[in-house]
Order: C-alpha cells, then structure tokens, then sequence
C-alpha cells in the first residue's frame, strides 16, 4: 500500500513529473481500492478533480499557494460548508453544515483539496472507531484490527495513501492514538493553539482539532497554515504563532524525561516498553539527557479526564433534541416524547452511557464530590506536568499499552477499553502539544507509538524534537 507524503509530491509537480489531477486520481482509486476499510462517509470526487484543475492552472502559471494540491481527509466532526457532517451518529442523519469550519477554511484557502469525509467514533467517543454508527472501521496494516479512535477514519485514510494528511480531532487522544496504531504520526497542538469553530464540541475545555500525516515536515506545514486566533473561537489564543515548516534542525542535547510508570506498569505490551527502552538507549548514546520521574498523579489521570469529559460531553449534547438537526423520532406524541425517543433511538449506547454519566457526577448531590474534585485534581496534574517540563525540555512515553487490538474484542467492562487512553490523557487534561511519532513494530509487525509532550503553545519546539527522533531511527515512510 503506497503511502502519499504532500513534500515529495510538491517537489515532482514542481519538476513537471506530475500534476494535481494525476495524484487526485491516484488518491481517488486507492479509495475506490480500499472501499473494505470503510473508512470513507463521502467521497467528494468531482469537486476534487475541478479542485485539481485549478491547482494545476495554478502551478503552471507560478501562483502556486502553499498548500497547493494538498489532498486532505476530514473526520466527520469538522464542519465542511455545504457538505454532510454528523459525527458519525445517527442523530444528525441529514446534517448539512451551512459554514466552514475555521481551520479547514484556512487550509482550503492556501490550496488544500478536500477528497472526503471520514468516519470516527461516535462523537468522537471511543478508542477505536467501533462506535462509529456506519459500522467499524478496519486498519490498513491488518484489516483484521482496528485502526485506533476516535479518529480511525483520518488514520486509515492516511495509511492506506488515499490522501496526503487528515484533520482528525483529539479530546484525549484521539490523534495520537489512531496514529501510533496505523504507523502514522499524529500531532494534537496546545489546547487554543488552533480554533474549535466548526467543530462539533464533545468536551469544550479539551477538544483540539488536530493533524495526522505521514511525515514531521507535512504536519508543521499544515500546522503553519491554520494556527492562529480565530475572532469566531473566543477561547482560541492570541499567542503568535512560528513558521512551523521551517524550524531549524536541532542542535543541542536534550533533557527529556520518562515518566516511570508509563514503561514500568504491568498492562503494557512488553515489546513497546522495549521499544520505548531502545529510544532512551539511542538518545542517551547521542548525547541526551534522560531521566526516569516520578508521577505520582498517574493514576487519577484517566478518572478526572473521564469525570470532566462526561460533564462537558453532558451539557454539549443536550442540543440534539430531535427539533433543530438531523433525526427526529416518528414516535412524538408529546414534545417530552418528541424528545425523549428522538434522543434515545438517535444516540448509540457509548454516547448514552457517557450523557449518563456526565449527568450523574454534575447532579446537585455529586457536583462537588466528583465535578469540584476533578476540576481541583486537573490543576494538579497541569502544575505537575508543567513542573517536570520546566526541568526537561519534553516527556516521552509509549503513545499506547499495546499496539492495534482485535474488531470485536470484547472488553469485559467500559473501563478497560478506556485504559487505552492511558498515556495520551496527560497532555489533554494539561492542556499541553503532543505528538506520536512511529518508532517500529511488534512481532506481528504492528506499529508502535513515541509520545512527545512539550510546554505551552511549544509546538515549534515538539516538532523540532519529534523530527530529530524520527531521523535518529531513520523511520521512513
Ligand atoms: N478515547 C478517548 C475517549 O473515548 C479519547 C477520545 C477523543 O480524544 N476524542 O474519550
């Protein structure tokens, strides 16, 4: 399965070795090639090969935009004007969204070609894309697995080369996760760092929209073109942003930190504590510094991400009421019904069990021993994490405790499908950039995930670190 990188494919049209059209067509038959993966919610093929036009008129007449003939995949939470948009749940059958989001707006604007829309977990509900209500989506590694979630349509769009990058959106590790388990890299910038408008909210104080894509050079390009305040997202920072694409390589010796925990912990799949080991083992052999640390909040982690995501996810989809968008239950006697069936037949269980809960810990008798308490304990993991990275200049862990799992695993309770998300809630509930970059395989030749965290809105400095392990292991695409 041939894998697309945007940089190689820019240098070739540039030499007039190929042409936008030619990769839109290419792109076009590796989905028509890849249908089984059930990856894809529309295709927009037309528009594509019109877009592809354009963008050739352009490069031959030297107006080329930067962007230009990127061809993108985006996850079915990311607003595309006139084009369907429904989160992968049957609640919003019929949703079209009247405008762009601002993020894909900008990166259209600079010359990118959206190809289609992809499916993810419900809501963005998930760790692997099973929740999806158009059925499971396989991984183009071994089509036996899933693909990671909730974005597993970004990742497997990726990976099985039917497009250069993908927009996916990150809560907990959404980006990550699928990246790390389809051999891709995936990058969730600083909470801000890019504008939520136009992105349907599952919990409003931890979604990132964020990028999946073959290569570090790709994802700082992208990254570069849609950073950056955003007068419709008045959470979106004002912080400047850096001409990501062209930081310098690095030229000095690292700190980095491992959290011991994170490579110590009984559930982890021994070969990636091995991989992550090897890692260390080159790093300190080039000279870096790295030290094992202690994290003593590990463990509250995931309790606090899954108490204020539900809360969050609670309140925010409370507006699918079965009268403004999408589905609308035929049962409706009375408004209460109208509401009550349209919710319960549009909503899949995940979702459900996750407005439930929300609604359980925000309750007048709960609020303050699990909302008030998470809230307090989210500040202490922040101020911890950004304690070890005052002293280090990244923290590096597995992105996942295994690689890619069975379709159909039956997990014998929510929670152990939630510990998926071990390591990758960290930086979500800090509110800090991370990325997973591919560091191998297992025996079954499954791909296994780096996780980078930095500081603050230190994307720039996350990329030029994550690009300096990528060439250390000489990971290719
Ligand atoms: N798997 C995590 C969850 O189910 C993360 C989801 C996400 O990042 N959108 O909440």
């Amino acid at each position: 399965m041939e894998r697309r990188a945007y940089a190689p494919f820019r240098e070739a049209v540039e030499k007039g070795q190929t042409s936008a059209l030619a990769e839109v067509n290419a792109c076009l038959s590796a989905i028509e090639n890849n249908k089984n993966l059930n990856a894809f919610l529309s295709v927009y093929a037309e528009e594509a090969k019109i877009a592809a036009k354009s963008a050739d008129e352009r490069f031959a007449n030297g107006n080329a935009r930067a962007l230009e003939g990127l061809i993108l995949s985006v996850k079915d939470v990311i607003a595309y004007k006139d084009h369907p948009l429904q989160a992968s749940s049957k609640i919003l059958n019929g949703y079209i969204s009247p405008f762009h989001a601002t993020v894909l707006q900008r990166l259209v604007e600079a010359g990118a070609i959206v190809i289609g829309r992809v499916s993810c977990d419900e809501f963005a509900m998930g760790s692997s894309n099973q929740s999806s209500a158009f059925g499971p989506v396989k991984n183009p590694v071994n089509p036996d697995l899933v693909p990671g979630g909730s974005s597993g349509g970004s990742a497997a769009s990726v990976a099985a080369g039917t497009c250069h990058a993908s927009l996916g959106s990150d809560t907990g590790g959404s980006v990550r996760q699928p990246a790390a388990f389809c051999g891709l890299v995936g990058l969730k910038p600083s909470y801000s760092r890019l504008s939520r408008y136009g992105l349907i909210a599952y919990a409003s104080s931890f979604d990132c929209i964020g990028i999946l894509a073959n290569t570090i050079e790709d994802t700082a390009l992208i990254l570069e073109l849609c950073a950056g305040e955003d007068e419709l997202d008045a959470t979106s920072s004002s912080a400047p942003t850096m001409a990501y694409s062209r930081i310098p390589k690095l030229d000095q010796a690292l700190k980095v930190a491992v959290i011991r925990d994170t490579i110590a912990h009984e559930g982890i799949q021994k070969e990636i504590v091995e991989a992550t080991e090897a890692t260390i083992e080159l790093l300190k052999s080039q000279g870096h510094t790295v030290t094992l640390v202690d994290f003593p909040l590990l463990d509250y982690i995931l309790p606090v991400y899954y108490i204020l995501t539900t809360a969050e996810a609670s309140s925010n989809l409370s507006r699918f009421d079965g009268v403004r968008y999408g589905y609308r239950s035929s049962a409706n006697a009375s408004l209460h019904d109208l509401y009550s069936k349209s919710r319960s037949e549009g909503f899949g269980p995940e979702v459900k069990r996750r407005i439930l809960l929300g609604t359980f810990v925000l309750s007048a008798s709960y609020y303050d021993a699990y909302y008030t308490q998470a809230q307090k304990v989210r500040r202490l993991v922040r101020d911890k994490t950004l304690e070890i990275l005052g002293e280090h200049d990244c923290i590096l862990t597995p992105t996942t405790p295994t690689t890619a799992f069975e379709l159909n695993k039956s997990f014998s309770n929510p929670v152990e499908s939630y510990l998926a998300d071990l390591f990758t809630v960290q930086a979500s509930v800090a509110g800090l950039p991370a990325i997973s970059i591919p560091v191998g395989n297992d025996h079954q030749g499954l791909p296994i995930g780096l996780q980078l965290v930095t500081g603050n809105m230190e994307e720039g400095k996350l990329l030029q670190i994550a690009q300096a392990f990528m060439q250390l292991q000489q990971v290719q695409v």
